[in-house]
């Protein structure tokens, strides 16, 4: 192996820039050449592809987002656009590729795999949603950035006496919702994997205002329902003064945690190792402290499991 390519794609996430700075260093150090591909799979067809030296992620290790950008590619989904995104692979002499994303870009990287290309993922995304791995890249980042808002928004709440509801990141997944609100104290978190009971919320609030609370804040994952719905329900039950805030995007942005920067260090360096070992249709991952190639099948089609006792832990904490 000689030359390999390396690309962001999907949802970008801090410590992305990490991620593409230890490929770039470490692949050079094993003598290889690394060449960056712009936009993921849709720059990947379009053929944006230079050489990235050392210099060239001087001063990235700290940036959020992804100096690469990324995308989302309808034409990838075809077999036509993959074959194409292979043609070019071969006109550059690219022999092995790093995908850096979430569980779709895994996906379109066994396609790759399957029409013959070497490919090693690495875990970037902020939904931490991926089997085989304890944490993906941008995870920890983005927890902070909601405790950060709570800290904020618990102030205004207390002043006021008022129930805050905030609604943040998790489609299919609670892993932000449940660490964020375990950290900031929350007095419920609502996520996906958990049947939403809007009775049950307002008991709880009924229970611990009558406990002496006068405000409470709660975290619900945008997979359950929107805050706005949310809100009006608890209005229509109970008759508590609602407020919302929706994190959205902010969630995304900002400068990786250290925690971050140093796992894209060592899952990148590990996929880099992967390659040059001839390994392909993994991704990296890590499993306690300990860094692991788990089969792309596994990463994906495994559900990865919340932690309900956290869910528990952080009820009998905030009451
Ligand atoms: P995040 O979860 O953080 O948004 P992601 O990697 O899951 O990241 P997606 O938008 O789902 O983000 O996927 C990124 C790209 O991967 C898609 O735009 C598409 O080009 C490609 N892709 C996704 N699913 C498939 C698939 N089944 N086959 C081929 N390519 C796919």
């Amino acid at each position: 192996m000689k030359r390999i390519g390396v690309l962001t794609s999907g949802g970008d996430a801090p410590g992305m820039n990490a991620a593409v700075r230890a490929v770039v260093r470490k692949g050079i150090y094993h003598g290889l050449e690394v060449w960056g591909i712009r936009r993921g799979y849709a720059g990947l067809i379009d053929g944006e592809i230079y050489r990235l030296g050392l210099r060239s992620v001087a001063d990235v290790i700290q940036r959020g987002g992804t100096f690469l950008r990324t995308a989302r590619s309808q034409e990838f989904m075809t077999e036509e656009g993959r074959k194409k995104a292979v043609e070019v692979l071969n006109r550059f002499g690219i022999d092995g590729l790093i995908t850096i994303g979430g569980d779709g870009t895994f996906r379109g990287a066994m396609e790759l795999n399957r029409l013959g290309v070497k490919v090693i993922g690495v875990p970037g995304t902020i939904d931490n949603d991926l089997a085989g791995t304890d944490y993906t890249i941008g995870f920890d980042s983005a927890v902070d950035t909601v405790v950060d808002a709570i800290n904020k928004i618990r102030d205004t709440a207390a002043s006021h006496e008022r129930v805050f509801i905030i609604e943040v990141m998790g489609r299919y997944s609670g892993e932000i919702a449940l660490t964020a609100g375990l950290a900031g104290g929350a007095e419920s978190i609502l996520i996906p994997e958990i049947p939403y009971d809007p009775q049950e919320v307002c008991d709880r609030l009924k229970e611990s205002y009558e406990k002496g609370k006068k405000h409470s804040i709660i975290i619900v994952a945008e997979g359950v329902a929107s805050a706005q719905r949310v809100a009006d329900d608890i209005r229509s039950l109970s008759g508590f003064d609602t407020r919302i805030t929706v994190l959205g995007h902010l969630q995304r942005g900002g400068t990786p945690s250290s925690f971050d920067r140093n796992l894209a260090s060592r899952l990148s360096a590990a996929a880099v190792e992967a390659l040059l070992a001839g390994k392909s249709n993994y991704m990296t991952g890590i499993q306690g402290s300990e860094i692991k190639l788990v089969p792309f099948e596994e990463a994906i089609n495994k559900k990865k499991k919340i932690n309900t006792e956290l869910l528990e832990l952080a009820q009998i904490l905030a009451r």
